[in-house]
């Protein structure tokens, strides 16, 4: 039955209500057909995994669509041109990144004006196609998760021979204050979206398609379920869940579904979930039925810092500066500038960086907005944080081991579990920047398991070698031993015959290898 999950909702514990602001943005209707930018900045690891390889050069000409950066170890994703033109360099350039900016290997294209499309490849009845040639299709695209995790879609649209999924989640929630391109999206573009979630169905063999969005978003539930009546899938399903922060996280979300928990450093499969963003469903639907990669999505531009907040379709590459321009330009001062949410974002130093594939809201805050950061209290132990995490943390406790450096301790508490969805820093009452402390710990934690992976490496290799040269001695001793014993028991007159013999061979080798 279509509807088993969803006709009940359960809880997930903690979480917050927050003011959303999203209706700044999402009074009108999104904005394409910004002019193309002369110059795309388009870097080479937009995704999580390995960096797509380059395979133009600087001074080759490219079309819109074409592949320029190839996605081709197991975790990664190909770069495509959004526009046709010429390939200036292949250079390190200013990209977005936690730290607000930093340099990364980029392609750099001047665009021509043109627009020109490569030679397009779609498919309008996509269940004529088996899961693996939609799989395929969605690596060749350079399609990731548009919700802000970018890890290759097409690596969880694979089928484990050992686990069945049952349920395909689209993740409309956007409990982000402020981020609203995927409600604007739902809102515009439901038929994509509703057909995406049919393929990763398909791709999957799954049971059902569930398409998750927030109770607030009236217009967007209306639109999809008029969708989805229209096309007459029954395996297909639009539920609300509540309004509370961070309802979008996966496992939250999941929670709220099925009632059932992912379990501690798990996979939603595990439980037989796979859960995919709205806006990669629609990547989706457009790389199958229209041989369209991933070369544009929607962004939010807002925040009290904009003139006309707005949601845009932005060609990847784009500097933020003209989305920004797009909208009107700034209010005056903006003295925080954060790529994402308040609350999950990241404080940028300019808005001179190209939007890229996991660039969904541009904030723009103006001076009242912004609270000057107080001072660190010692914790109090109020308990505050406890009640608000949603990943069922003792924020407190992971807080003490991340201060004292005790890696272990803050790994067994659950470190990995955290979301970062900063709740518990909101409420903390005596202003601890728990995330960050947080982040750090587990950048120390990651560094030190790959330096053990590393040391691990070198033992093995070690040893590999040390086996393979006393195989090879145990086989040289083995060897003269027969030569002695072989010796030992012929005549010594056939043992000299042989001896010459064996030199002559080897004399006439050297010289026939001296000639040649
Ligand atoms: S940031 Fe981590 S510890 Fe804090 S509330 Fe969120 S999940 Fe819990
Ligand atoms: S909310 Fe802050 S002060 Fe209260 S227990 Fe948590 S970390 Fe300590």
């Amino acid at each position: 039955m279509a509807t088993e999950i969803g006709n009940r909702l359960w809880r997930f514990h903690g979480g917050l209500k927050l003011r959303n602001y999203k209706v700044m943005s999402t009074d009108h209707a999104v904005l394409h057909g910004l002019p193309i930018p002369e110059q795309l900045i388009l870097p080479i690891s937009q995704h999580m995994g390995i960096p797509a390889r380059p395979v133009v050069e600087p001074g080759d000409k490219v079309l819109k669509g074409q592949v320029v950066a190839i996605g081709d170890g197991f975790v990664s994703a190909s770069v495509h041109a959004p526009s046709s033109g010429t390939v200036t360099a292949i250079a390190k350039r200013l990209v977005p990144s936690a730290a607000g900016g930093t340099m990364g290997i980029s392609i750099v294209l001047e665009t021509d004006g043109e627009d020109k499309w490569i030679q397009r490849d779609g498919i309008r009845n996509f269940e004529t196609l088996a899961p693996d040639e939609i799989r395929a299709r969605v690596s060749n695209a350079g399609i990731v998760g548009l919700g802000g995790a970018v890890f290759p879609s097409h690596i969880k649209l694979m089928r484990d021979i050992h686990q069945t999924v049952e349920t395909v989640i689209l993740n409309g929630v956007e409990c982000e204050p402020y981020i609203s391109c995927d409600e604007m999206l739902m809102r515009e573009r439901a038929v994509p979206v509703v057909t995406g979630g049919r393929m990763m169905r398909h791709a999957l063999e799954a049971k059902r398609c569930i398409i998750a969005i927030e109770d607030h978003m009236e217009l967007a539930g209306r639109v999809l379920r008029g969708v989805v009546a229209e096309i007459g899938d029954d395996r297909v399903s639009v539920v609300d869940v509540p309004t509370i922060y961070p309802q979008g996280g996966e496992r939250q979300l999941i929670e709220t579904l099925t009632g059932q928990q992912v379990p501690s450093g798990g996979l939603p499969v595990q439980i037989g979930v796979v859960c995919h963003n709205v806006a990669t469903a629609a990547a989706v639907q457009d790389a199958i039925t229209d041989g369209i990669p991933l070369i544009s999505r929607y962004v939010t531009v807002t925040g009290p810092g904009v003139k006309n907040p707005s949601n845009v379709e932005a060609l990847i590459g784009t500097p933020l500066s003209q989305l920004i321009e797009a909208c009107g330009g700034y209010t005056g001062d903006v003295p925080m500038l954060i790529l994402g949410g308040p609350m999950m974002g990241y404080a940028m130093s300019t808005d001179d960086l190209p939007v890229i594939k996991a660039t969904n809201c541009v904030l723009a805050l103006v001076s009242e907005d912004v609270r000057e950061t107080q001072k660190e209290m010692p914790c109090i132990g109020c308990m505050e944080c406890v009640n608000v995490c949603p990943a069922d943390l003792l924020p407190q406790t992971l807080f003490l081991h991340a201060k004292e450096r005790q890696l272990e301790q803050a790994r067994s508490y659950g470190i990995f579990d955290c979301i970062e969805c900063g709740c518990c820093a909101y409420v903390c009452p005596s202003h601890i920047p728990l995330v960050d402390y947080y982040r750090v710990t587990k950048n120390r934690i990651w560094k030190i398991d790959e330096q053990r992976q590393k040391a691990e490496h070198a033992r093995r290799r070690h040893e590999f070698r040390e086996r393979r040269r006393q195989r090879q001695e145990t086989a040289r001793t083995d060897h003269l031993r027969e030569r002695e014993r072989a010796l030992d028991t012929k005549d010594p007159q056939d043992a000299i015959a042989e001896a010459v013999k064996r030199s002559r061979q080897h004399r006439a080798r050297r010289h026939r290898k001296d000639k040649d």
